[in-house]
């Protein structure tokens, strides 16, 4: 029996050897490793793939949505509203910056941030929205900005695995005023290393982060502002520029491989995702839910198919946040008892998630 694995970060370099050691060669012997030229022609060359004016190249994903919220002008005193299901990085962003991350339920069929809670989140102090595009599909954009606009509230995507995804015929990217990505190695783009991006249309606040991550230096060596470093530097930058030319390509795979398994499994009782009629998701993750998750991994596991929990514990339930222990969201972590990953990517063949499915079926029957 051959193993399924959920996540091969090894595949793309494996199917990108020769084109990536040149890039990396031609880096190293250039003798410049920061602020170069592989940076400036990613950023835009990003940017242009998500319909954005602009790129900036950060450190990682979390320092994306850091600089952000700062160069907004988020800081002490302040509520943002994030989704209370979502990767710790997204309210660590906003604690980092000073500010109160306040969570927002989400819509139990997409597990997107529901437009229709924002109001009842809102406090007198609320700045600004953080909708996540969880797994891979964009959060319902239009709700939410109407919302924020008539709050005037600065609109922060974290798009972190959406890279690719569309809402409306409108790129992740180009959503809010601002959208930060990661390019952590398990992403749908992903660096040898760390990495992020924050893209945008406003000059002025793309101005700002990049002043901001860089020491708080307009000029070298004057520091009018308390920055810090956040960089993504020449070999991530010239191997993203060669990864982003496949994106499509690996994001069209994961979407097949999606459509055996919606097809494949639409007769058990797992709970799909939901895909709205506006949204193109690129399956960052393939996440069903189940009662019987315990017993389902276990069954997976026997037969050699790897699955993984996106994510176990709520960040309200985690020690980092002791204060918000008490905060009754029940969505959330009904969702966090039931969510199960299966395998998904560019390594796997349409075959193996056909044997995936027929697993499952074997579980229910
Ligand atoms: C990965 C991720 C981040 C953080 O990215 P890093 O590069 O690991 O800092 C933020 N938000 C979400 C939703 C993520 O999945």
């Amino acid at each position: 029996m051959t193993e399924i694995k959920f996540l091969d970060v090894g595949w793309t370099r494996r199917t990108l050897a020769k084109k990536i050691d040149e890039a990396v060669k031609r880096v190293l012997d250039s003798g410049w490793y920061i602020h170069g030229d592989e940076l400036a022609a990613f950023e835009k060359e990003f940017a242009h793939y998500a319909g954005a004016k602009s790129c900036t190249g950060v450190g990682n994903g979390l320092d994306a949505l850091e600089l952000s919220l700062r160069a907004a002008g988020i800081g002490p005193g302040d509520d943002v509203l994030v989704p209370s299901n979502t990767y710790i990085a997204t309210w660590l962003a906003v604690t980092r910056a000073g500010a109160n991350p306040v969570p927002v339920e989400p819509l139990e069929s997409t597990f997107n941030m529901n437009p229709d809670n924002l109001e009842e989140a809102l406090t007198p102090q609320t700045k600004a929205v953080i909708p996540v595009h969880l797994y891979g599909q964009t959060a319902d954009m239009d709700p939410i900005m109407e919302f924020a606009e008539s709050k005037n509230l600065f609109v922060l995507t974290d798009a972190a695995q959406a890279h690719g995804s569309y809402y409306k015929g409108r790129m992740a990217g180009s959503l809010g005023h601002a959208a930060a990505f990661s390019f952590y190695p398990g992403k749908n783009l992903g660096a040898f290393g760390d990495g992020g991006a924050v893209l945008t249309n406003d000059p002025e606040l793309a101005a700002k982060i990049k002043v901001i991550g860089n020491y708080g230096a307009e000029k070298k060596y004057h520091h009018d502002s308390l920055g810090f470093n956040s960089r993504l530097d020449e070999i991530q930058a010239a191997v993203l520029r060669i990864k982003l030319e496949k994106l499509d390509n690996w994001n069209w795979t994961r979407k097949e491989l999606a459509a055996i398994y919606l097809k494949e499994l639409a007769d058990t009782p797992l709970i799909l995702p939901e895909v709205p009629e506006w949204s193109i998701p690129v399956w960052h993750l393939f996440v069903v839910r189940t009662t019987a998750r315990e017993a389902l991994i276990k069954h997976l596991a026997e037969n050699g198919i790897e699955s993984l929990i996106h994510y176990p514990i709520p960040p309200h339930k985690q020690g980092a946040y002791k204060d918000k222990q008490n905060l009754s969201l029940p969505v959330s972590e009904k969702l966090h008892r039931e969510v199960l990953s299966l395998p998904m990517g560019p390594h796997l063949k349409p075959e193996q998630v056909q044997q995936v499915c027929t697993v499952i079926k074997d579980f229910f029957s």
